[in-house]
């Protein structure tokens, strides 16, 4: 009998129902067809075709996918997890696109917005017509967000907003901004239409990771809001937190995809160029790390596919979700690092995609908790001491 395939050693696809199967196949084929020849003009450019990414994203249903109504797809968790997958083996950045559109800004509304916020938004969102962004994170407010200091405060029956937000992904295109700000009630979160006079975004450059994502800093200088602006329940860092559960639920499952690329790219390499008068691949220590590899790639896709069928059960715990976040973006970035070695000069190219990948799991192991937060997540579960301050 022939061996497994490599990108998915333990068969874990033949797990996938129907629907998982067909979104999986569906957002391949649209990565190979339509993403994959101008991924790296846009990583090396750091510029994006947004607005037409997210009509395609829209058309495929993919914006919003595991929401339902409001024209969201009401997928299981699974099929936006394996959606995550299959575009993140493109690239992290376009998994990042989809992430803040579905999981962020489209999640908050549909969670904590009220009907005439929803209803205004979420459907135009889902068919990619108008672009969301997520500002919790501030120039001096990171893994700390309780420090936030943008602050909203009541003119009347305006709200008037005042702050500085950083690195937030999609700014500079979004339509609308979920804006999450101090009051004297608590924090709370604003639903900010990018065209209101006051807020402004400018494009945050120099990066040397993601850069196949448009990432902003959102200025709102007395930014003038109607009472209906704001949701209208939910108080504190719960709101804020449920989404970012949300998105780093996409980016476990993800990550997968970026360390299958990676691998796929070390295995074909190292079986067609020769040195010494064989494949690469047909030396010990090359074999060593392609074992290394094959068992964090497929352990992680297991730990994808079973946080995955918890979500979908309705019993997964917030620690899980650092588990996960934890765990597979460490495994890929090791993963990563290791295929850049195999491909030698060539690793390092833009011509391959290991190091692209690379580059961009650095963000991915700092946004949305950095790798030390989720171990705290995890320490705190564990013992029941909180370790975070
Ligand atoms: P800091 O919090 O300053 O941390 C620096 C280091 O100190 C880290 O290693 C951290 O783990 C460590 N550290 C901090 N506190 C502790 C502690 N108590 N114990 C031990 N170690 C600690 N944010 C948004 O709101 N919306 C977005 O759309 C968004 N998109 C992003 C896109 C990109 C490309 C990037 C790079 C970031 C994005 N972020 C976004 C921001 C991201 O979520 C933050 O960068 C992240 O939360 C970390 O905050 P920080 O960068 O301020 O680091």
């Amino acid at each position: 009998s022939t061996s497994p395939d490599p990108q998915d050693f333990l068969g874990l696809d033949a797990a996938l129902d129907e629907d998982e199967r067909a979104i999986r196949d569906a957002v391949r084929d649209y990565g190979r067809d339509q993403l994959h020849d101008h991924v790296a003009d846009w990583y090396e450019s750091g510029a994006l075709p947004a607005r037409e990414l997210a009509k395609g994203f829209g058309a495929l249903g993919l914006l919003g996918m595991h929401l339902t109504g409001y024209g969201c797809a009401g997928t299981s968790a699974v099929a936006y997890g394996v959606a995550c997958r299959e575009l993140e083996a493109v690239d992290s950045g376009l998994r990042s696109f989809v992430s803040v559109q579905g999981s962020l800004a489209m999640f908050a509304l549909h969670r904590w917005g009220s009907e005439e916020q929803r209803a205004e938004w979420l459907p135009r969102m889902a068919s990619g017509d108008a672009l969301g962004c997520f500002g919790l994170t501030e120039p001096d407010a990171g893994s700390d967000p309780g420090s936030m200091r943008t602050r909203a405060v009541r003119d009347g029956s305006d709200w008037v907003l005042t702050g500085t937000k950083m690195w937030i992904t999609n700014g500079t295109v979004a339509d609308v901004a979920v804006v999450w700000a101090q009051t004297d009630e608590g924090i709370r979160g604003f639903v900010v239409p990018t065209s209101t006079p006051g807020f402004t975004a400018n494009e945050v450059k120099h990066k040397l990771s993601l850069r196949a994502s448009l990432t902003a800093e959102l200025v709102l200088d007395g930014v003038r809001l109607p009472e209906s602006a704001a949701f209208p329940e939910v108080r504190g860092l719960r709101g804020p937190l449920s989404c970012l559960n949300e998105a780093r639920y996409g980016i476990l499952f993800g990550v997968v995809g970026a360390a299958r690329a990676c691998y796929r790219a070390a295995l074909d390499y190292t079986l067609s160029r020769e040195q010494f008068g064989k494949p690469l691949a047909g030396f010990q220590l090359t074999q060593r790390k392609l074992a290394d590899l094959l068992v964090e790639v497929n352990r992680a896709g297991l730990v994808a596919l079973q946080i995955g069928r918890l979500k979908d059960a309705g019993t997964l715990h917030p620690s899980q979700v650092s588990f996960g976040k934890m765990a597979n973006v460490r495994s890929a970035l090791e993963v990563a690092r290791t295929a850049r070695t195999m491909l030698g000069a060539n690793g390092i190219s833009l011509e391959y995609p290991v190091m692209r990948h690379m580059a961009n799991l650095e963000t991915v192991l700092t946004y949305e908790g950095t790798e030390e937060m989720h171990a705290l997540s995890l320490g705190q579960a564990v013992t029941g001491i909180p370790a975070f301050r």
